[in-house]
């Protein structure tokens, strides 16, 4: 199959300088990419043919080969052409994830976005953990943190690496049986940066990084989850290179258990324990709840069971408005022991009508309380 012209693929014209080749692949690559395509044949070719002349293109070596002998150039290397070499998807992701820059939101390693063909260091993130107070929860609030982050050390200097001259890259030819094989891997010499230090302060380290104490504020919404996590851009570690990216920093949620209420999604839940007497005559108590206390009032005659619900005192919703509510449940209090006289009153009331439990059908069971719980 003859093969169309590199630059007739990206649509560029040869003049063309290596940024405008890099965004007109990039614009080719998101337009064909199998993701917003699903299961269009002729897309994936023309992603694949993209992909293949950007590697060719993107790449100042392979592209003077090119410029000077056409396909001609990579027949029997390997390459492309007569060999009738194709990359697969995974040799595309792998060698051009950089060049998406995150547009497909999926994580390429550690190399972050763009840099003309070059790869861009991303630093390593770090992962802190905070505890919150089921307070800290409702309301949302702003923590500061203190960070030991590796950076770059002030006066650090870098050069462009003498082995892969800043691509980052670097080629090796094979001789196989099938043929010569060219296969490009991450430059030793810099470690795919494309740079080496030119001159650093005694402090930094090899790769010219210091660790660095920084305080930083995090924002935290109301309604998050124990465990979820939080990514403040940019607040991990740091990476060498003039053009490098630092990392995330990944906060962890660690919610404290609260005294005296349970969470549960958004609902919260409190035990009360009220006596015989309470229940018999009524009553009011204090209930505990989230930005202080709250007084309810209990009806003469409350059952021991009965579920009282304070609506939206409860935890708010991360993802939508409104608050969960705040799910008291009455228990009443039996002693363990009684008094002579207490015993004589209770014998006195044993056998009276009143004293005998009659539930009706609105005294719900506990199986259907919790059903309408959840409804
Ligand atoms: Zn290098």
């Amino acid at each position: 199959m003859k093969k169309r012209d590199l630059y007739e693929v990206l649509g560029v014209e040869r003049s063309a300088t290596a940024e405008q080749i890099k965004k007109a692949y990039r614009k080719k690559a998101i337009e064909f990419h199998p993701d917003k395509n699903p299961g269009d044949k002729a897309a994936e070719d023309k992603f694949k043919e993209a992909a293949e002349a950007y590697e060719v293109l993107g790449d100042a070596d392979k592209k003077a080969r090119y410029d000077q002998y056409g396909h001609a150039a990579f027949d029997g290397a390997g390459g492309f052409g007569g060999g009738g070499h194709h990359m697969n998807m995974d040799d595309i992701f792998s060698q051009f994830g950089d060049i998406f820059g995150g547009a497909f939101g999926g994580g390429f390693g550690g190399f972050g976005g763009g840099g003309g063909g070059q790869r861009r260091m991303k630093g390593s993130n770090l992962r802190i953990k905070v505890k919150l107070t089921l307070e800290e929860i409702a309301n949302g609030v702003e923590k500061k943190v203190k960070v030991k982050r590796k950076v770059q050390a002030q006066g650090v200097t870098y050069r462009t690496c003498p082995t892969c001259h800043g691509s980052g890259q670097v080629m090796k030819v094979t001789n196989t049986i099938l043929g010569r094989m060219q296969t490009s891997s991450p430059c030793h010499s810099c470690g795919g940066t494309g740079q080496m230090i030119d001159s650093k302060p005694n402090q930094a380290d090899a790769h010219g990084m210091v660790m660095e104490d920084e305080t930083v504020s995090i924002k935290i919404p109301a309604g998050v989850v124990d465990g979820m996590q939080l990514k403040v851009s940019g607040k991990g570690n740091d990476a060498p290179g003039s053009n490098s990216v630092p990392g995330d920093l990944i906060v962890v949620i660690e919610e404290v258990e609260h005294e005296f209420l349970k969470r549960e999604g958004e609902n919260l839940h409190y035990d009360l324990y009220i006596s015989f007497a309470e229940a018999a005559l009524g009553t009011s108590k204090d209930i505990e709840a989230i930005g202080g206390k709250v007084r309810i009032k209990l009806e003469e005659g409350i059952q021991s069971g009965k579920i009282l619900r304070l609506k939206g005192k409860g935890i708010p919703s991360i993802n939508s408005y409104g608050n969960g509510d705040l799910l008291v449940h009455v228990n009443v209090w039996t002693p363990k022991s009684l008094s002579k006289e207490q015993k004589q009153f209770f014998e006195k009331v044993l056998t009276d009508d009143n004293f005998i439990p009659k539930p009706e059908k609105t005294d719900k069971s506990f199986f259907e309380k919790v059903k309408d719980m959840f409804s």
